[in-house]
């Protein structure tokens, strides 16, 4: 069996590269954004009026009037059905973390022999999906189940193409009927617009002129790529995502041999494929390569507004699967689909643009500029330094679980890497000896000609591939989130943390200026006391070592245990305070979310715990039982023949299998017993805990036996595909 499916996949490998031709479009300026309904789209399909109103909407935020919107649903209906359109949805982005649609025709009823094609104003605005299926955390009973879904003028709509189907997507928000949010988009948008208001009222103290500051995501995309028979033929993949049995193969990525290496041919195929339907979509992908483990790669995007690049990396994730599946394979975007080997991540760096375009995390190139960088750097740590446990929240996961604080990926501690020559000017700053540290200077640093500004260069190249949160010259990149997830749920904690620290930070300020400090003076004095005050969360070391746990837990900064606990810190006092001074989310949406996120992780660990039985049972133990007959048999045989020795030898092999046979059984017989115990509990949280910390490592100690026994018994007897094939045949 197995066999069979290697023999064919080989086949395939063979002859990759020979079967397809060139798309039929390869300049990559004519197919992008062939499928979204962009500026030129928009010019063509609307009137001037409209379309002003659009780009206003999306550049200022300004609303869209019903009339405008009249004239967008008609435009977007000809638009895609000039396109072959049948259907449109709207597609937002419910809590279960995936992206959601229900597509509905364009057909109305017209007279008894005619039917018509409409799109209704009402229809673009809003949509009502039957909102009991999607989680709420409690925010909606079943019986009050409504929910609506609203146009996001701010995000383009687009086309989806797929075999068949053609359905034009309107990227909406999800909302209940009380108007509480039940998805990502809705707390996003209102993040941005607290940290554009919050960062143009700081940033207007350098230049007046500024009226918009725009948060920028460019995130990195990691992901697997295996063959669809490997897939199919492992039942954890398909149920889980990931590998809950596997000895980790002879070689893995000790070699390093993978990372950057060139891109096996199959593969690159693959990625022409998926990147033409991306360009289509609009999605600005540029690096593509391979990552560290094998059969791991990444792309990334050219960075966009955090929206835009949040919509697109959802989309990304969904076209992904579709042309991975496209091409027989699959892509795999579990955080750890394979032990001992590296998993995957979805880096996200951020930074702040204003509409005078300023990337206001750049170091500047004279002492004002350098204040200003200053202002948003000393802004930016100081917030992460307070809501650390808001961002470990962010981004926790059962899936990501099994990466963070494992020897790949940013410890279960938020800290800050500011690099050596930040670190410098920043002490600098502090210390005010400023004449003496700039003779003492790299030559390529600015002159300093501003007391308490220090110079520096514009860009700055150091690297820490160990922290979680590093600055990188001229944004922030924070590193730990999971490759599955929606990225919103960072951004939404680092704009909301970061928008009520400037807005502190301003009121500070205009209070020092009101009792005659000069505003450079204010600025300083108020940024380094900010500074003095969050500096505890700075740490240029190497954050996988030993040494970092303990110098973290003396700087009294938080560690979690896993998953269940992280998510404590969106229901603490400081959560509902800077959620609700910023008016992002309500203390009743924070506990929903909390709920939800809980709830999630024990469906997944419970779903694993049971994957983990039946596989145990199923497929490990009767192949090891199976090899035990054999065995049996040529105890018997070489008995027959006068061997005892060799016969006794025999013996000892059968006793280290039964061994492991009846450590799992005693395994899952305990396993049984906790789960039922865990179902038992009322409280979420307690809940989660027993998941967390009782269930999970009984099916850990079942894959030790099991991993061993694929170490023992017969290859040929084996039924799971093994590592070494799943991850070197390609
Ligand atoms: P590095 O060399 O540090 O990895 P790159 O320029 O290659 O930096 O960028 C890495 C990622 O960061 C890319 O996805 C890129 O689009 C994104 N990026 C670059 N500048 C910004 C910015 N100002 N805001 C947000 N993301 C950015
Ligand atoms: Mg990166």
């Amino acid at each position: 069996m197995r066999s069979s499916i290697i023999d064919s996949i080989t086949r395939k490998v063979k002859s990759a590269g020979q079967t397809l031709g060139l798309a039929e479009e390869t300049r990559i300026s004519k197919l992008f954004g062939k499928n979204v309904f962009d500026r030129p789209a928009m010019k063509e399909y609307l009137s001037q009026e409209a379309y002003q109103s659009v780009v206003n909407a999306i550049e200022k935020g300004t609303n869209v009037s019903h009339e405008v919107a009249e004239q967008v649903a008609l435009g977007l209906k000809n638009w895609a059905m000039d396109r072959g359109a049948t259907h449109y949805t709207h597609w937002f982005q419910p809590l279960t973390g995936q992206v959601a649609e229900k597509h509905d025709s364009f057909l109305t009823s017209g007279n008894n022999t005619q039917a018509i094609e409409r799109f209704s104003v009402e229809s673009l605005i809003q949509q009502e999906p039957d909102a009991s299926s999607f989680p709420s955390g409690g925010l909606r009973n079943t019986f009050e189940a409504r929910g609506y879904t609203a146009w996001d003028p701010s995000s383009p709509a687009f086309l989806m193409e797929t075999g068949k189907s053609r359905t034009l997507c309107i990227p909406s928000i999800f909302i209940s009927y009380t108007g509480e949010a039940l998805d990502f988009k809705t707390p996003l948008l209102k993040s941005l617009d607290r940290v554009d208001k919050a960062a143009t009222a700081v940033a207007q103290y350098f230049d007046p002129r500024v009226q918009r500051v725009t948060a920028t995501l460019g995130w990195e995309q990691e992901y697997f790529i295996i063959d669809e028979k490997f897939y199919n033929n492992r039942p954890d993949l398909v149920m889980t995502g990931r590998t809950l049995f596997g000895l980790p193969a002879a070689r893995g990525q000790q070699l390093e041999d993978h990372y950057f290496g060139s891109i096996p041919e199959r593969v690159l195929d693959f990625m022409v494929d998926f990147e033409t339907e991306c360009y289509k979509l609009g999605i600005p992908v540029k690096t593509r390569h391979n990552e560290v483990a094998p059969s791991q790669f990444e792309c990334a995007p050219h960075f966009e507004d955090v929206n835009t690049a949040v919509d697109h990396n959802q989309l990304l994730m969904d076209v992904l699967d579709r042309v991975a599946r496209r091409n027989g394979l699959r892509a795999l975007l579990h955080e750890k689909p394979f032990a001992g080997i590296n998993g995957s991540g979805k880096h996200n760096n951020w930074s702040l643009a204003t509409d005078t375009g300023v990337n206001l995390l750049s170091p500047g190139k004279d002492p004002m500029g350098n204040l200003q960088f200053l202002t948003f750097f000393i802004n930016t740590i100081h917030a992460v330094y307070q809501h650390a446990d808001l961002l470990l929240a962010s981004i926790t996961s059962a899936g990501n679980e099994y990466r963070l604080g494992a020897n790949e990926a940013p410890p279960a501690i938020i800290s800050v890497f500011t690099g050596q020559q930040i670190q410098e000017v920043l002490e600098a700053f502090m210390a005010q000896g400023l004449e003496a540290d700039s003779s003492k200077a790299n030559k390529s640093k600015m002159p300093m000609d501003m007391p308490a500004v220090p110079s520096l260069e514009r860009d700055n190249t150091d690297r820490n591939r160990t922290s979680p949160f590093p600055f990188t010259g001229n944004k922030f990149e924070f590193r730990a989130c999971g490759s599955s997830a929606n990225t919103s749920e960072p951004m939404i904690v680092l704009n909301t943390i970061v928008a009520h620290q400037l807005q502190q930070f301003r009121v500070a300020v205009d209070q020092r200026i009101a009792q005659g400090e000069a505003k450079e003076a204010a600025l300083i004095a108020e940024l380094r006391r900010t500074y003095e005050a969050s500096k505890a969360i700075i740490f240029n070391g190497d954050n996988y070592s030993e040494e970092w746990l303990q110098i973290a837990q003396s700087r009294g900064l938080k560690t979690i245990r896993n998953a269940a606990e992280a998510q404590e810190a969106y229901i603490s006092p400081k959560s509902v305070a800077v959620f609700g001074a910023t008016k992002v989310l309500a203390e009743s949406e924070l506990h929903a979310r909390a709920e939800i996120k809980l709830d999630h992780y024990i469906k997944k660990v419970e779903i694993e715990s049971l994957l983990a039985e039946e596989l145990a049972n199923t497929h490990i133990v009767a192949s090891a039982q199976r090899y035990q007959k054999q065995l049996a048999d040529t105890y018997r045989g070489l008995k027959e023949m006068g061997l005892s020795t060799e016969a006794d030898e025999l013996k000892e092999q059968a006793r280290e299998i039964s061994s492991h046979i009846s450590a799992i059984r005693k395994l899952i017989a305990e396993m049984r017993a906790v789960r039922a115990q865990a179902n038992a509990e009322p409280d979420t949280f307690k809940q989660a805990h027993t998941f967390a910390e009782q269930v999970k490592p009984l099916y850990d100690r079942i894959r030790q036996h099991a991993d061993q026994l694929e170490n023992l018994v017969d290859d040929s007897l084996w039924q799971l595909p093994k590592y070494r094939e799943i991850l070197f045949i390609r």
